[in-house]
């Protein structure tokens, strides 16, 4: 028996008790006659004592020479401490040790195991089983494995089927480059790793699955922007026989179920906003509502004057910020600084304060008066003591710098506050989406989302009004699951192939059997996934998801511990037929 206890669990009611702990040498304290040793586990940490008045001389030694990390048993009795640690459970004892076992030696870490170590992030990744020691990886990783838990419990008890899809498939289009795997049976030919399991859930539905989910791992093989990994986790989930209302509701149900047993939060009925208003209101289809900072559309009031800046801009908008009033000339330039920056990319911003006294004072007093700031305003929901932000421009460009500045402006307000939690439904969004390069439609959900009833018409005369079935789950401002109704019929299906570019033939070879599976009693059906690393990242009060991955990749979406990706050697070319041709 390695240990009759763990390392978090022993208090002032095991005193006087024999135990066996084994677990990690957090760190030592040599007093010469006396020696503490701090022993770690995932459960926590004991304090052992060796004491020349208690134990043989021998084991005192044997205690000096532990290092940071040894691998160590021991046996002794439970007593009490002299000065007690009321900051960790098991503070008021510790352990006479009398016996000690060593079970594996380590070299020094490269860090230091601790809640704020010395590691670097790529330190720390290259020996990432070093840092899933320290606690905040080993409770991130103990919460992700809650919420996943919750997530089954909850599906299953509504009656979902747990079903595992290939990974070994062909192109499923959610928009991202494929990665592909070459196949050594069928030279030449290649396999895609999902980027979801969409159409397999579908054949499922067809199939007579009715209620599935999958936790799962999808595949895209994208320029890695910030916090996106190349794999990711979906809690994927399908349901036949419903509509739009039936899925909000469930999976409404199941994310207030999250909420409640892993943060102990309770959320009223989620609101539903379109998506043009979404973007109207907040410049973004994912908008964050645990604050206000609403977009305030200025054209009306702005396009009278002779400012030309404004009345040759598609759209005027403004926000009003809460106390910004306060902010001296220089702050307000840094602020323009960083609007200006290209990562966000406006091209300039004008603004008005809110005095006090009810007068305002803007950067075009040349052009606007006291009542037509007065309306500025009005329109944005400014109050006295607050600084209203214009950008102006290109409507698409103006509304996402905009919300870019809204979510900065917030963040150093401390109104993204991780402990609220503000989810809400994002729906009726556009069934296409204009690729501004090629001049061509693209599906914005995926080419298997269903238009509104009465809009498949629409698709020849205004492609870009037709509205789609399709539906995403914002929570503080992140889009953290998206679904839609699907197409069922093959007609239709055809109908939106062709609209997406595809010739008979190419839909045909690419998606043939799945519209052959639609002739042979397709159900109604539609469903949604959601990003677990997101959500859990989320629900754990943290931005990043690289923190609630065990092993995560970089942002070159390499593995640095394992050094992945590798070149492979000649023998297994051969063996795939394949030749390399890379340019030096
Ligand atoms: N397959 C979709 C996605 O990955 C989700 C869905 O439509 O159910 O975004």
């Amino acid at each position: 028996m390695y240990r009759s206890h763990n390392c978090g669990e022993l208090t002032a009611t095991h005193i006087n008790t024999e135990v066996t702990l084994s677990g990690w040498v957090q760190k030592s304290r040599d007093k010469g006659f006396i020696v503490w040793v701090d022993l770690r586990d995932r459960y926590g940490i004991t304090q052992l004592v060796f004491d020349e008045e208690r134990t043989s001389k021998d084991l005192i030694e044997q205690a000096q020479n532990l290092g940071r990390e040894f691998v160590i048993q021991v046996k002794g009795t439970v007593i009490e401490r002299a000065s007690k640690n009321s900051k960790i459970p098991t503070g008021d004892i510790e352990i006479l040790v009398s016996e000690l076992k060593i079970l594996n030696e380590s070299i020094l870490p490269p860090f230091t195991i601790e809640d704020k170590t010395d590691g670097g992030e790529d330190i720390r990744m290259k020996y990432r089983y070093l840092d899933i020691r320290r606690n905040p990886v080993k409770n991130s990783l103990i919460f992700r494995s809650k919420v996943s838990q919750e997530v089954r419990s909850y599906l299953s008890k509504e009656g979902f089927i747990e079903v595992e899809t290939p990974y070994l498939i062909k192109s499923t289009p959610e928009g991202a480059r494929d990665f592909v795997v070459p196949s050594r049976m069928n030279a030449g030919e290649f396999y895609a790793l999902p980027q979801s399991p969409q159409t397999f859930k579908q054949l499922l539905m067809v199939g007579g699955m009715d209620k599935y989910f999958q936790i799962v791992k999808c595949f895209r093989d994208e320029d890695l922007r910030a916090d996106r990994q190349p794999e990711f986790t979906q809690i994927d989930c399908e349901m036949a026989f419903v509509d739009q209302e039936d899925i909000l509701n469930v999976f409404e149900g199941l994310t207030r179920h999250l909420l409640k047993e892993v943060n102990g939060v309770d959320v009223e009925k989620f609101p539903r906003m379109l998506y043009d208003d979404a973007m109207r209101l907040y410049g973004n289809d994912k908008p964050d509502i645990r604050f206000g900072m609403e977009f305030g559309e200025l054209n009306a009031v702005t396009q009278h004057k002779e400012f030309g800046v404004f009345n040759n801009a598609e759209l005027v908008v403004g926000i009003a910020v809460p106390g910004g009033n306060s902010y001296t000339r220089k702050e307000i330039d840094k602020l323009i600084d960083w609007i200006k920056r290209p990562q966000v990319g406006a091209l300039g911003m004008i603004y008005s304060r809110c005095n006090d006294d009810g007068s305002f004072k803007s950067s075009v007093d040349k052009f606007y008066d006291q009542d037509d700031l007065a309306k500025w305003a009005e329109v944005t929901g400014a109050k006295p003591g607050d600084l209203v932000c214009v950008l102006s421009g290109d409507k698409n460009k103006v509304r996402a710098q905009l919300s870019a500045l809204r979510m900065e402006l917030a963040e150093r307000l401390g109104l993204r506050d991780p402990k609220v939690f503000a989810p809400l439904w994002v729906i009726d969004f556009p069934l296409l989406e204009l690729d501004e390069e090629t001049g061509h439609y693209h599906a914005m959900h995926h080419p298997f989302t269903s238009p509104k009833p009465g809009q498949i018409e629409l698709l020849d005369s205004n492609p870009g009004e037709v509205k789609a079935n399709a539906y995403d789950l914002v929570l503080n401002g992140n889009e953290i699951g998206g679904g839609s109704i699907r197409i069922h019929d093959k007609e239709t299906q055809a109908i939106m192939f062709k609209h997406l570019g595809f010739s008979e033939e190419e839909a045909k070879a690419q998606f043939g059997f799945l519209m052959d599976a639609f002739q042979y009693g397709a159900p109604p059906h539609g469903g949604l996934a959601f990003g677990l690393d997101r959500l859990v990242a989320i629900l754990g009060g943290q931005e990043t998801i690289r923190d609630f991955i065990a092993f995560p990749k970089n942002n070159s979406g390499r593995d640095v511990m394992i050094d992945a990706p590798a070149p492979i050697d000649d023998k297994q070319l051969t063996e795939l037929s394949l030749k390399l041709n890379l340019k030096s």
